[in-house]
Parts: C-alpha cells; structure tokens; sequence
C-alpha cells in the first residue's frame, strides 16, 4: 500500500510539474504575444504619422488657393458677365497658369447654378468648361458655408480627386460663384506602393479611396445600407465604380487604434495587425495593415526562457523537499540507532554484572572446601568447651565457668563475622556504586576469607600496606579482584615448598599501586598476553573457569583503574593501579 502510494505521489508530482511547464509556457506565450503585438503597433502608429503628417501639408498646400483667387477682379467680372467669351478666354488661360504654379490637378470656376464658366483644363477634351456640377457636395457647401472639401471620383475624367472649393463673393457679400480646385492624389498613392504593410485612406462612410493595394481600392469597411448607395449614387461620388466589400475578421484587440485581424484578400485569408489614424480634419482614416512575422520567434524564445525558469524553480523545490526528507529519514535512524545502543548497553551491562556475580560465585565454590574446615574447627573446639564446662559446673566452679563461656562467644563472634562476611561476598552487587574504601581493609577482608587456605597451605605472606590507601569504588567488587589475584597466586604455589606470598601497595602520584607477588613459577611467556582473556585458563576442568582475571580485569578499568602482569624471578607479578581518593577529614 506505501508503495502504491508513493509511486502515485510520483505520479502526480509529475503530472503537477508537466501541468505547470505547460501553463507558465502559455503564460510566457500570451504575454510575449501581447508585449510584441504593443509593440509593433506602436511602430504602426508611429509610421501612420508620418504618413498623416504628408497628407496634411499635402492638402494643405492648396488650401487657401482658391479663397485667394476668389478675391480675383477678372474672376468677378467673368462672374457679372459670364457671356463674355473674351473675358472666359482670359480667365481660362489666368487658371491654367496658376494650376501650373500650384501644382495641382483641375482649377475651375463655377456661377452660383453650378455652371462651369472657366477651367485650367479648357484645352482638353475633359475640359469642365460648361458642365455643371450643382449637385456635387463641395458645391453647395461653399454657396452654404463659404467652403467645402469633398472626395469623389471625377465625373467627366473618371479620376478620383480631392475637391477644396471657396465661395466667392460679389461687394455686397452675396455669393455668386464657386471656385474649385481638384487634387489627384495618385503620385501619393503612386509612392506609397513601395512601402511595406497595405496602406489604406477610407473616407466618412469608411470606404477606401486611397490605396498601395489598387484592388482594395473603393472597397467598403463597414455594410453601407441602401439609402447611403442611394446618395452616393445621385452625388456620384464614386462616379460608375462598383463598390464591394473587403471582409475581415477580428481575431484580436491590441489597444483602442489596433487589431489583429483575418483578412480575405484577393490571395487568400491572412492575419494582419491593423492600425487606425483618424484625420478628423478630412474626416477620413488612415489604416495600415502589416503581416505579424516576427511575433513567433518572441513567442517562441518567451516560452522556451518561461519553460526554463519553471523547470529550474520545479527541480529548486524537488531538491529542496528531498534533502529535507533525507534528513528526517537520517534523523529518525540516527533516534534509532541511539535507542539501539542505549538498550544494548543496557543488556551488556546486565550481562556483565551476571558475569562478575557468577564469577565470584565460582571463587566462592573454590573455596567452600577451606571454609566449612574453618566453620567446623571452632564448632569442634566448642563442643569440646561445652563438656568441660558442664565438669567444671558439676565442681561448683562458677569462676572457671564465667571465664570458659567469654571463650565460647569469642569462637561464636569468630564464626558470626565469617559467616555474614560471606553473606555480603554472596549479595549481588549493583554497578557502578561508588564509596570511599580503604584498600587495607579490603585487603583484610580478602585475606580473611583466604585465611583457612592460607594457612592449610602454610604460605608465608609478607604484607606491606599503609593505612591512608583510600581508593574510591565498590568493595565488595574490589575484594573480588583480590581474591581472584591472591586465589591464582596460590594456586601457582600448590607444588612449591617453601610458598611465599608478598603484597605491596605504595602511592604513585594520583594513584595506589598495589602488586601481588608469588613463588609459583610465574606464567609462560607465550599465555602473558591471553591471560586477561575471558575463559582462558591453564588449569584442570572443574577448577577454572578462565573468567577470574577477565572480570577482575573489567571492574579494574570500570573504576578508572588497570590492572597489568609480569614475571619476576620467583614467580608472577599482578600490578593494580587505582586512582587516589581524597583522604577523609578526620584522617
Ligand atoms: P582461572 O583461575 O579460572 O584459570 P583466571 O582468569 O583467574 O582463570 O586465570 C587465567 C590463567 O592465568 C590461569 O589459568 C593461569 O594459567 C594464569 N595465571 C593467573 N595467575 C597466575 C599466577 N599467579 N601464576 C601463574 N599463572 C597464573
């Protein structure tokens, strides 16, 4: 079940970081499209400038010259006669010269019925002269409101122009012309061609009238509706152009002024970035359009350097959270490993109290044989005291008797303190307990319970210790470890004649050093290194376990304390160092 579990979370891990890259890559996408789409549209604004800016000191330029023709003496006479053909001849060659220095396409005059009296254009065979052009916008929004501009594809010539008329007025202020002056735009529109990105000028019903793309030319933007055909029509303002459509799709919003949008050309359907300039003086609107080229290879970097910060923060987090689980993995085995030791410590440390306690036991069993002699002896001579007593009762001799039974609790005293000495040998010590002991009394103690052996053996001890050895540890152990030296060294002496024992103890700086010396021979060279070695033992099964120097050896160190051997010329050498307790104040 764990392990479905993680491969799960695995999974969805995954699942999250895929999920993440895909949307951060979409992010980064719509952003960079966004920020890039800003951009070229303000570099299509940009240029729309400078393109409005042209058309305006273009149209401009011929703006005022009608109004200060109008002021013209000749144009008022022909105007207050206008059958005079020598006048009409006059002024006809007057408004070709100025055309000429102007530079502009048609200059013309027209009576107040919309009459054509005089043109720059006399000599052709377009010549306004005599037409009439009442119906024409730019007509009557001079006789209405002194001028007009107007756009519209020629009547007679069939060129779209840009008319800018000015009324002209007789000395009484009425108005009893018009003067018109006619822009061809085509050498505009003819630079333009080069360019890059389709240029566009739709006038107020958002029709194209200028175009680079002379296809697109009198196209419609907007749905024209059937009375607007029907004006346009009767003002013959597109003159006999057939007006069609030029259909688009918005696919995008950049800003107020631009837009991404499909558009049906003539080779097929395709995505442009439009952007809108309104010429509010002509009332027209300037478009460019530009195919999104570059826009992909921005996208593309934006997705790759999103796909790459999010792959770097996924794996940051990865790491991260690993390294994090590692150490609470490592945390708790290290808890664990810690708990582990505690209660193996614990174990070994029952283990070896067991150890010394049976080990002790074994010296005990050892000398069993010695002590119940030693029991028996003072029981022998009590029984021998008690019959003598009841003699000396019988004779009435109460004095003897007295004196006969202090003997007899002297022996029991004896016995009592032997016997409860081996009760407390006996007892389970618990380790580490530390007192204050002085290695002469425990020395006695030891001796004490050896004493029956001592002496069956008839060795001949030489004892040298000062009464100050005060070590720190736990008796009962310590008298353990001199037992089992004085116990070995007797052992070593059994086949010996004359058995000599010497324990020496003297300070050695901070510690007590306390040695045990026999005659048995000492131990071959080959054994000194094992002797402290658990269940090492040269002596004859059922006598030794190997166990005695390997626990003494062990309490010895657990008080701070070593314990090393030698051979001198006699026999073995146990060397014990104890560190040096501090003497007690009333020493
Ligand atoms: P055990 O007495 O049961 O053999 P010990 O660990 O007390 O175990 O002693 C190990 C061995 O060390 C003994 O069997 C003996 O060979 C050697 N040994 C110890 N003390 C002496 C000594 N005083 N003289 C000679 N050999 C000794």
């Amino acid at each position: 079940m764990p392990a479905l579990s993680s491969r799960l979370r695995v999974a969805l891990i995954v699942l999250l970081i895929i999920v993440g890259l895909l949307l951060s890559m979409y992010g980064a996408g719509r952003i960079a499209e966004q920020r890039a789409w800003a951009e070229r549209s303000q570099e299509a604004a940009g240029q729309l400038d400078l393109y409005a800016q042209a058309i305006h000191t273009q149209v401009q330029r011929f703006r005022s010259v009608p109004a200060l023709l109008a002021l013209d003496s000749d144009i008022q006479a022909l105007l207050n006669n206008p059958s005079d053909p020598a006048l009409q001849e006059q002024l006809n060659h007057r408004l070709e010269e100025q055309n000429q220095a102007a530079g502009s396409s048609v200059l013309y005059l027209l009576d107040r019925h919309g009459e054509t009296l005089a043109a720059s254009n006399w000599r052709d065979w377009t010549s306004f002269v005599g037409n009439n052009y009442a119906f024409r916008p730019y007509f009557l929004d001079a006789l209405a409101n002194d001028s007009g501009r107007y756009f519209a594809v020629g009547v007679t010539t069939g060129i779209p122009g840009y008319f800018l008329s000015s009324s002209v007025k007789n000395s009484a202020g009425e108005v009893i012309g018009v003067l018109v002056v006619k822009l061809e735009l085509e050498e505009m529109q003819r630079e333009w061609v080069g360019q890059s990105g389709i240029l566009l000028i739709t006038d107020s019903l958002d029709i194209v009238i200028l175009t680079n793309r002379p296809a697109w030319r009198f196209r419609y933007l907007r749905p024209l509706s059937d009375a607007v055909r029907d004006r346009l029509v009767a003002v013959r303002r597109y003159a006999e152009q057939n007006l069609q459509p030029l259909v688009s799709q918005r696919l995008q919003r950049i800003t107020e002024n631009s837009e991404r949008r499909l558009v049906d050309g003539p080779d097929g359907s395709r995505d442009y970035l439009w952007q809108r300039l309104a010429l509010p003086e002509e009332d027209w609107t300037l478009h460019l359009l530009q195919e999104p080229q570059l826009v992909a290879a921005n996208v593309r970097s934006y997705r790759l350097a999103a796909a790459g910060v999010w792959m770097t923060l996924a794996f940051l987090l990865l790491y991260l959270a690993q390294r994090r689980k590692t150490r609470r993995v490592e945390q708790r085995s290290r808890n664990e490993l810690e708990r582990l030791v505690e209660e193996r410590t614990r174990e070994l440390n029952t283990a070896q109290d067991e150890l010394v306690h049976a080990a002790r036991m074994a010296a005990l069993g050892q000398m069993s044989a010695a002590l119940a002699h030693e029991i028996n002896q003072p029981l022998t001579a009590l029984r021998m005291q008690l019959a003598s007593q009841r003699l000396l009762l019988d004779n009435g001799r109460i004095e003897a008797v007295r004196e006969g039974l202090g003997q007899v609790e002297g022996l029991l005293e004896r016995m009592a303190a032997l016997t409860s000495h081996l009760k407390t040998f006996a007892r389970k010590s618990p380790a580490g307990l530390r007192q204050r002991l002085n290695l002469a009394d425990v020395l006695e103690q030891a001796l004490q319970l050896l004493g029956p052996r001592i002496r069956s053996d008839g060795v001949d001890v030489a004892l040298q210790i000062p009464a100050n050895a005060w070590v720190s540890g736990d008796g009962i152990r310590l008298e353990q470890v001199l037992i089992n030296l004085l116990t070995n060294a007797l052992d070593a002496m059994q086949g010996r004649q004359a058995r000599q024992l010497r324990i020496d103890c003297h300070r050695d700086r901070q510690s007590w050093t306390l040695s045990v010396a026999d005659n048995g021979g000492g131990i071959a060279s080959e054994h000194l290194d094992q002797v402290f070695e658990p269940f090492f033992t040269t002596k004859p099964v059922g006598q030794g376990l190997g166990l005695g120097l390997a626990v003494s050896y062990g309490i010895v160190r657990d008080l701070g304390g070593d314990l090393e051997v030698c051979n001198d010329a006699l026999g073995a050498v146990f060397v014990l160092h104890l560190p040096a307790a501090e003497q007690p104040v009333d020493e």
